[in-house]
This record gives C-alpha cells, sequence and structure tokens, in this order.
C-alpha cells in the first residue's frame, strides 16, 4: 500500500519551524538594502551588498502534495526507504560510506544476476548511466547500431551521434520488435563496436526478448548495451546468462527509491573495450577510469575523490536494493505479472485495447493502452488527476498521441492498487466522453 499522510509529515520533519523562518525573514528586512556600498577592496563591511531580496516563496515552508504516482515512473517511495534516505549522511570518502557503496554494488550484482566486477552505481538518473556506458565503450568515428522501437532508441542515437559515432539504426514503430534474425542481418551489414537495444521499452509498454542477442553481437565482435530502466524487478532479465556487456537501470522505478541514482555493469569484454581506448571519453564526469576507482573496482588501494556523490541517494538505493533482495528477484517478477495481468483484464473488461497484443511482450510494469476513441487523452489524464490524484501519463515521444501509461512497480505494485486505478479509469471514462468530438 501507499505511504501514510504520517510517512509523509515525518518525510518533511526536517523542514525549518515556521518560527525560525519568521525570524530569519524580519532580520533580512533589517538589512537596508539601499545603504548597501562597495569599496575598492571589495564590500564595505557590515553593509549588505545584495540588491535583490529573498524571494518570498522561499521563506515559506516547501510543499509537495501526496500523489498515487500509477505512471512510468517515479513512483512512490515506501516509508522505508524514505527513512533510510532521511538519515544523517557521512562523508562520501568515509570508510563507512566505502562499505555502503559495497553493499550497493552485491545489491546490484544480485538484481542484474551478474558477477561482474565492474558494477556501481551513477550518480545521477538514468541518462546517466545511458551516457556513461555509450561515452566509454564508444570513440569517435566508430560505428554503433541502436535498435529504436520508441523514444529510448532515439535517445541513445541522438547520445552517439552527439559524441561523433557513426550511427546506423533498426527501426520499428511503437510497439514493434526485432527478430533475431533482422539484429544479425544489421550486424552484419554495418559492424558496429556497440548495438542498443531497450528490455524495457516504457514508452510503448513493450518487454524486447533478448534471449540469443548477446551471442549474435559476439559473434560480429560487437558489445550488447540493454537499458532495463523500466523493467529491472518487474520483468526477467539475466546479464551473465544472456551475455549482455552492458546493464544499467534507473532508481525510482521498481527499486522505489528517489530519482538520482543509476546502477550499471560492464563485463570483462566491455571492460576491455573501455580500459583501451585511443581516444579519452568526452566526459570527466562520467569517465569509468575515474568511477571504476572511486567505487573501489579498479583493485588500486586508495580510493580517490573523484565527485562528490549523492549520499543520501545511495543509502536509499542500498535500502532498495535490500528490499529486492529479501523478497527475491524471482518472486518480484511473478508478482509484477500476477499484478499486471490483473490489471490487463480489468482495463479490457472496461472495453478498453491494449496497444502490446501479445501478452508475452507487455511490460508488466508499464502497461499501454491504446487511447480510447472518441475521448481527449490529455482530458482524461488530467480529470483523473484532479478528482482522484492519481498520475497516470499519455506516450512519450514517438506514442504521444497513441497510448495512455499505468505504471504499477515495486512498492505500488498490488491488486488494490490496480483496482483504485481502474475504478479512477472507468470514472473518467463516464465523465469525459464524447468530449473530444
Ligand atoms: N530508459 C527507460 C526505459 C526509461 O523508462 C527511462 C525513464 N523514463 C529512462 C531510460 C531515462 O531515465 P531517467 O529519466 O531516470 O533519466
Amino acid at each position: 500500500m501507499l505511504p501514510s499522510e504520517d510517512a509523509f509529515q515525518a518525510a518533511r520533519g526536517n523542514m525549518m519551524p515556521r518560527s525560525v523562518l519568521s525570524r530569519c525573514a524580519r532580520l533580512t528586512q533589517q538589512v537596508p538594502l539601499e545603504s548597501a556600498r562597495s569599496t575598492k577592496h571589495g564590500v564595505h563591511r557590515g553593509m549588505s551588498s545584495v540588491t535583490i531580496p529573498p524571494p518570498a516563496c522561499m521563506l515559506r515552508p516547501l510543499e509537495a502534495p501526496f500523489r498515487y504516482l500509477f505512471g512510468p515512473g517515479p513512483s512512490n517511495v515506501p516509508p522505508r526507504i524514505l527513512a533510510a534516505g532521511g538519515r544523517p549522511i557521512i562523508g562520501h570518502m568515509h570508510s563507512e560510506m566505502f562499505g555502503i557503496m559495497n553493499d550497493i554494488k552485491k545489491g546490484i550484482q544480485y538484481a542484474f544476476q551478474t558477477s561482474n566486477n565492474m558494477t556501481l552505481a551513477m550518480s545521477g538518473s538514468g541518462h546517466t548511466a545511458m551516457e556513461c556506458a555509450v561515452f566509454n565503450i564508444v570513440e569517435p568515428g566508430e560505428s554503433v547500431l541502436v535498435a529504436i522501437n520508441g523514444i529510448w532508441g532515439e535517445r541513445v542515437a541522438e547520445i552517439a551521434e552527439r559524441m561523433g559515432a557513426k550511427v546506423h539504426t533498426l527501426f520499428k514503430t511503437p510497439g514493434g520488435h526485432f527478430t533475431n534474425a533482422e539484429i544479425e542481418q544489421a550486424l552484419a551489414k554495418h559492424k558496429p563496436v556497440l548495438f542498443f537495444l531497450a528490455h524495457g521499452e516504457s514508452s510503448s509498454g513493450l518487454v524486447h526478448p533478448v534471449d540469443g542477442v548477446g551471442d549474435i553481437c559476439h559473434k560480429y565482435n560487437c558489445l550488447l548495451l540493454v537499458d532495463s530502466v523500466a523493467s529491472l524487478g518487474a520483468a526477467p532479465l539475466l546479464m551473465d546468462q544472456q551475455n549482455i556487456d552492458i546493464l544499467y537501470t534507473g532508481s525510482q522505478k521498481a527499486l522505489n527509491a528517489p530519482p538520482g541514482t543509476a546502477p550499471i555493469s560492464f563485463s570483462e569484454r566491455a571492460c576491455h573495450k573501455m580500459f583501451n581506448r585511443k581516444t579519452k571519453p568526452v566526459s570527466y564526469l562520467l569517465d569509468m577510469t575515474h568511477l571504476s576507482n572511486y567505487w573501489g573496482n579498479d583493485g588500486k588501494p586508495e580510493r580517490k575523490y573523484h565527485h562528490t556523490g549523492p549520499v543520501s541517494g545511495f543509502f536509499a538505493l542500498r535500502e532498495s536494493l535490500a528490499i529486492l533482495a529479501e523478497m527475491g528477484l524471482e518472486n518480484s517478477w511473478s508478482h509484477h505479472t500476477e499484478v499486471a495481468e490483473y490489471l490487463w483484464k480489468g482495463l479490457e473488461d472496461l472495453g478498453l485495447k491494449l496497444f502490446i497484443k501479445d501478452k508475452d511482450l507487455r511490460l508488466p510494469s508499464v502497461t499501454t493502452i491504446a487511447i480510447p476513441e472518441g475521448y481527449d487523452w490529455k482530458e482524461l489524464l488530467a480529470y483523473i488527476m484532479k478528482h482522484h490524484q492519481i498520475e497516470f501519463t499519455g506516450g512519450l515521444g514517438p506514442s504521444v498521441g497513441m497510448v495512455l501509461r499505468i505504471g504499477l512497480m515495486g512498492y505500488n505494485c498490488n491488486k488494490a492498487n490496480a483496482a483504485m486505478a481502474l475504478a479512477a479509469l472507468e470514472d473518467a471514462l463516464k465523465q469525459c466522453r464524447k468530449s473530444k468530438a
């Protein structure tokens, strides 16, 4: 179930009390702004040099409403993870922090089903991991093949293009998928160093088959990069057994941590390519030679400062990986499937059409519904938000105007929430009928 208002209040507990805020406001008002004067050595002591007053909004407490986040992410964060993220921070280079990062690495190895040493969490969202993979593996002028069947392929193609790769694409309209024969044909033709595939294509609601793709890539001396931001923990994926070379995910979907950290792992083969480059990666922040040291993966005795990691984000990520480990991956996969099937049946009972026809290709975490005829999809979403405080979303990129998306992931994934989502949709379908015509 969802966090209670109590948990919400607890999470807000570190806000400054109103009395302190109003005292701050009085003090700032006492400073005569018009008397500010600078001298040739800088600002005159005791005088204010500021000409922009503190904004009124900053003197009010933070307000964030409670919402049921039943879209494609972020999803609601359970109190246990909120509490972990709210613990007092420690230094990013303290030995205890390194211990926590080591735990995170083990948690990711379990979630990804990999024994790769080069496993870590990026400081940043899913896009950070996406850029990290491309920037470190590919050198300018090298050939990259990207499977585009929704927005995520489009994004990776653009990232690769920006860093100077020769980008080739395999294309399907949203909802389509690629056969291994089609992939092999394109690999033989373009001879890429990297092939990208989205496992959980969240803009179309498709879970892409991965079996055999790694073997085909290796036959053509190509590395396989897979995006599991929307599918990790919700649909089966086995990094080592499926011969995936680089796998990344995000913290804010089935893992239920707040947005802002992104697990990633590199195979030996991927490490060989990225640590034997002729050129440096275009990004200093995302350079794996530095990150591998920061995460204690490079075998050197000393972990050096590279950047300040998101300490609270890592606490929360550790807790979310702990919850997945306690539940067990296979239980998590079957639980997502069971709830998704309940939702799919309920949607069909409402007379709606699921966008992905083949049940086996439906992403259990994010369900796509063909926009019902005679309705304005934006009006449906706005109605549901206003009257039910529930977030669903429309399509993204090429699927805009094609689908509505309902995401039930991790903590949000249960039949009670699915029933709530169905009731809200049924109500909206009654109230917004024919408004499009
Ligand atoms: N890949 C997929 C499949 C996603 O669903 C998302 C987020 N919607 C991303 C990548 C990008 O992640 P982020 O928004 O955390 O950068």
